[in-house]
């Protein structure tokens, strides 16, 4: 057991009698999609401070190109997407959660549409795509395929448009303040104010996923799973960690950092190939191309490991001469980049980790375990994906949660006293003696692990010995305190990681995205949510019903 991990509350030292202070009545950690529509929504009633540890447009949502799911078309209906997004879910989502959030999807985007933003159209109608495990047309996209930068230009001029709202960019959230439990705000770092004290009523976490835990990831340099671990080290109940979806098609070119080919070039008629232009989909589901991420994901991997092979590849050479470019400009851009003729040549494709499906256990309004913290976005565990997540409905539940989570924090924000003086709060670690680390080489070491390990495929010996080297690391990477953001990623990563490692060894099944290949069916006695949280012995692991509170904390 990690006991060095478990034993540490923050990762930074600070006095607070020496650090500059901030106080708002809601603290929004966070500027993607969840993130700024909770602070718009906040607003309506209450200050609201949102820090980011990047350029306020950096985010998973900016590159979101595919679009918003939102049941639209005729014949389709919410009680439809409501059935595909509990049919992918595989048992572990919460109906309740689901319903509320397909129900809300029509009015997100009209909401959005009167904000300003402009979806691309067919006639005066939305024009619907399709993407794996949707049985209808009913996905929304802007410009062909920047649906996330539509949304986020939108909503980043909302924000502007209201004096409560204030944005600290380039600010790294380090840690949560707690105070008897209660989350009262974060320790952040700028490089150039240094460590500063924000203090809140209410804090809202919406750092988003954790990909670029994985050497191969779709995920941009922000989504390094900060939130997640930062959320574990205050005591937070992560849920469900080991489900974490793979991205079934990235372009697998040396340079194109595994840039995303969004899952409408198959729902247009994208086809998967090897080099000789064979198709193998239908081999393994009779949706071929049209399956749910997690299957094509597995059966391009199993592929990949039959013929010994680096990548597969996506056709669209039958599409009308013109016609990739217009629907998918900027896939089209990107792969001619590269030289990449989509008209004549084949996409060079391969899957890499795309969401995480788990994350912080929340209840209907971004509430969690701890008292004056909401999460929302992907960051949080809603009941809303179960154990995978249907495509296009993460940019919904960030929306819809969003909101949710903002309308709380305000209410919170009302009937509670406002901190308005800096409670004393310190945390000071000595030095440790031991030796300088190279961290770098620790985090291109955990990331390797990670994607041979703990990716689309596992093993309980893998995982036993993933476990293991990363507890070893953590020994003499947890005793330190470091003074730089991307020494703290690292330290994240590696309690990301830890978590993943765990939950999936715990998870003796395969269901959903995670698939143990010494348990390769679904045990109905797993059909209940793995709950993990730090104890001083490192990560106490329980198991809750679906739909069911976290058990209690050990005391
Ligand atoms: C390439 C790509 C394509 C996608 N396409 C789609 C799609 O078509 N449809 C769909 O529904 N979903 C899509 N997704 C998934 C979806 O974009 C994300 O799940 C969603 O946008 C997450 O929103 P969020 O607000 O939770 O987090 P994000 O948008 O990732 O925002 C997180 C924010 O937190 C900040 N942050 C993180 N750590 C810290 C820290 N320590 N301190 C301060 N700030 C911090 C980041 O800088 C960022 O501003 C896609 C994802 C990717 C990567």
């Amino acid at each position: 057991m990690s006991t060095a991990l478990g034993r540490r509350r923050y990762l930074s030292n600070f006095e607070h009698h020496r650090l500059p202070h901030l106080f708002s009545d809601v603290l929004v950690l966070g500027s993607g999609v969840a993130g700024l529509r909770a602070a718009i929504e906040a607003a309506e009633h209450c200050d609201v401070l949102i820090v980011t540890k990047d350029d306020v447009r950096q985010s998973a949502t900016a590159y979101a190109q595919g679009g918003i799911a939102a049941a639209s078309g005729g014949g389709d209906s919410p009680d439809d997407h409501a059935h595909d997004t509990i049919a992918t879910a595989g048992g572990l989502a919460r109906e309740d959660v689901v319903r509320g959030v397909v129900a809300a999807a029509a009015e997100c985007v009209r909401e959005l549409s009167d904000w300003g933003a402009r979806f691309d159209l067919e006639g005066d109608k939305p024009a619907l795509g399709r993407e794996g495990g949707h049985g209808a047309n009913r996905i929304i996209h802007a410009h062909g395929d920047a649906t996330g930068r539509e949304i986020t230009r939108v909503l980043l001029e909302r924000v502007a448009a209201n004096p409560r709202v204030r944005i600290f960019e380039n600010c790294f959230v380090i840690d949560l303040l707690t105070l008897d439990g209660i989350v009262v705000g974060a320790v952040t770092f700028h490089p150039k104010y240094g460590h500063q004290m924000f203090w809140a009523t209410t804090t809202l976490l919406a750092t988003g996923g954790a990909g670029r835990v994985y050497r191969e990831s779709t995920n941009p340099a922000v989504a390094t799973g900060d939130g997640l671990a930062i959320a574990f080290r205050a005591g937070a109940v992560l849920r469900d960690m080991e489900m974490v979806q793979f991205h079934p098609t990235t372009l697998y070119v040396a340079g194109a950092a595994r840039a995303l080919i969004s899952e409408a070039v198959r729902g247009e008629g994208g086809q998967l190939c090897h080099r000789d232009g064979q198709r193998f989909m239908s081999e393994y589901d009779e949706r071929a191309e049209l399956a749910p991420r997690d299957i094509v994901s597995r059966a391009i991997a199993s592929e990949l490991k039959r013929h010994r092979i680096p990548n597969v590849y996506l056709d669209v050479r039958h599409f009308e001469p013109g016609q990739f470019a217009r629907r998918f400009p900027t896939l089209d851009r990107l792969c001619r980049d590269f030289d990449i003729d989509p008209e004549r040549d084949l996409i060079p494709v391969r899957p890499s980790a795309h969401y995480m499906v788990g994350g912080v256990t929340s209840d209907l309004d971004g509430g969690t375990n701890l008292e004056g913290l909401l999460v929302a976005g992907e960051v949080a565990s809603t009941g809303l994906h179960g154990a995978n997540r249907l495509a296009s409905n993460s940019l919904l539940e960030g929306l819809v949660f969003g909101r949710r989570a903002g309308a709380r924090a305000a209410e919170r924000a009302a009937s509670n006293h406002r901190i308005d003086r800096p409670p004393a709060l310190s945390h000071l670690l000595p030095a440790s003696p031991r030796t300088a680390l190279d961290l770098s080489d620790v985090l291109n070491s955990l990331r390797s692990l990670v994607s041979r390990n703990l990716a689309i495929e596992r093993s309980g010996d893998r995982l036993r010995e993933t476990i293991e080297i990363i507890e070893f690391w953590t020994r003499y990477v947890m005793d330190k305190v470091f003074d730089d953001p991307s020494a703290w990623q690292t330290q994240n990563a590696l309690t990301v990681a830890l978590c993943i490692a765990t939950a999936a060894a715990t998870r003796c099944e395969s269901r959903g995205v995670h698939f143990r290949s010494d348990y390769p069916n679904s045990d109905p006695n797993w059909r209940c949510h793995v709950d993990l949280r730090r104890s001083d012995n490192g990560i106490q692991v329980s198991t809750t019903p679906v739909g069911g509170e976290p058990a209690a904390a050990e005391t």
